[in-house]
């Protein structure tokens, strides 16, 4: 019987892991809570009513078709029996002879419960569909008010962080209500109308050159977004976020984007977790103890040999991370030894929206129009699919040259 490889999560990581073992003598299993898996650089633009959710993910069986030795059960994933060799899910145990664990991160509210209850995350398909929701909801509510202050309130969003996500979102969302909404609401009072980006520290974009921090911060301010740095929430209430030191800023609309940590799975699993709750492994991505068991992508505590700090969670850490492994098993199956990890730095780029973006990649910085065309093209290679790529294109084409953006729908899934 040939050894069967579970892979638990079908996102970046586990998706590109069953992929490099399409030749390798194994059955693989891939499970995932979702029977989709997500294109996440783009979901603020499906919050934002720029594209719709088809175009930035896809079925998982439907990727998988071409590789003959994967199937997948869709199952919340609820711990590991490492010594049974089993991985624990709400619909049952699935026995392994090979893990893979690559269920990612989610968003850390720091145990605040009034952030954990009133803001909004953006992390999978469900939180990009309901920010929508509230933004297009939060404008028709302003319309049946008479009282200016609050539809100020109604008419504010405040995203917190100033990170990559944080930057894309205010920039989106100030473009949708000033490019877009603007122009449906004909009696809107714009100056009614706030998007404040809230950031910790002295800059936004941390982890880019301080000239890129900056050209961003400049871009922000250009499309009309407040930029308010040194700032830090204290609690966020129905209709303000209040900041340590007292301040108080009037908004019913919370975005946070400050904080990350690794999925409960690693928790679950009770194996040793290192900072952000990421699981610790060896050099090799195997938990330390149980070397059938590997840890990719977000999820996985690894650092960098080159310099010995922790790997950044990105998309190209898990895709180069789920390869490395893929080969170890298969050459494990084979009676070999598993590899250690060094990871091939690509570079690192934002979008602050039309016509301005900040890419980092090694010697080369680019910002404004040069940064926003890279970023377009890089983004457009690396959609789902070639049929989400071409649907992209022409919103992306669409919005650029009618100021329209064609998703503007408050849609209720009913429970
Ligand atoms: C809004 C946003 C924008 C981003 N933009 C960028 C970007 O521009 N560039 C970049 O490099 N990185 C970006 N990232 C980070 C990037 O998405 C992650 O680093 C990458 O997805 C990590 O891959 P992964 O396989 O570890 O996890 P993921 O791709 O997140 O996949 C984890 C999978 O596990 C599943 N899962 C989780 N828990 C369970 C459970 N208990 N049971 C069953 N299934 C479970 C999830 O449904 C998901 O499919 C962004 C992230 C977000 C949220």
């Amino acid at each position: 019987m040939r050894p069967r490889v579970v892979i638990a999560g079908a996102g970046f990581g586990g998706l590109t892991c069953a992929r490099a073992l399409k030749h390798a003598p194994v059955d693989v299993l891939l499970v995932d809570r979702n029977n989709y898996h997500l294109f996440t650089p783009l979901l603020y633009q499906v919050a934002s009513a720029l594209l719709d959710p088809g175009e930035i993910a896809r079925p998982v069986r439907q990727l998988i078709r071409p590789l003959h030795n994967a199937d997948f059960r869709q199952a919340s994933i609820t711990g590991v029996d490492l010594d049974g060799r089993r991985l624990l899910t709400d619909r049952g145990p699935i026995a392994y002879d090979y893990l893979v664990l690559a269920t990612g991160a989610q968003t850390d509210y720091f145990g605040n419960a009034s952030l954990a209850e009133r803001a909004m995350g953006l992390k999978d398909l469900d939180e990009g569909l309901a920010l929508r929701n509230r933004i297009l909801s939060q404008f028709e509510a302003s319309r049946w008010s008479d009282d200016p202050d609050r539809r100020r309130e109604l008419l504010s969003f405040a995203v917190v962080g100033g990170g990559p996500t944080g930057v894309e979102m205010s920039g989106a969302i100030s473009e949708l209500i000033r490019l877009v909404l603007r122009r449906d609401y004909r009696d809107l009072d714009i100056n009614e109308v706030r998007v404040v980006l809230i950031e910790a520290a002295p800059y936004v974009l941390g982890a880019f050159v301080p000239s890129l921090r900056e050209a961003a911060r400049r871009s922000l301010e250009r499309k009309g977004i407040d930029v308010m740095l040194g700032a830090k929430v204290e609690t966020v209430t129905e209709n303000s976020v209040r900041l340590v030191g007292g301040e108080e800023i009037p908004a019913r609309t919370v975005i946070w984007t400050a904080g990350v940590k690794a999925s409960d799975v690693g928790q679950a699993a009770h194996v040793q977790l290192t900072r952000q709750a990421r699981i610790k492994v060896d050099p090799t991505l195997q938990i330390p103890g149980h070397p059938v068991v590997f840890v990719v992508g977000d999820l996985a505590g690894a650092t960098d040999p080159a310099n010995g700090a922790m790997l950044p969670m990105l998309i190209p850490v898990a895709m180069q991370s789920a390869k490395l492994v893929a080969g170890s098993i298969s050459d494990m199956v084979a009676n070999g030894g598993a590899r250690a990890f060094g990871y091939k730095d690509p570079g690192i780029m934002a979008t602050i929206g039309r016509n301005s973006a900040v890419a980092q990649l090694s010697w080369l910085h680019l910002s404004g129009f040069p940064g926003w065309v890279f970023w377009l093209v890089v983004h457009l290679v690396n959609v789902v699919s070639f049929r989400s790529r071409l649907v992209v294109l022409v919103n992306w084409a669409w919005e650029y040259m009618f100021y329209d953006r064609p998703v503007r729908l408050i849609i209720r899934a009913r429970p």
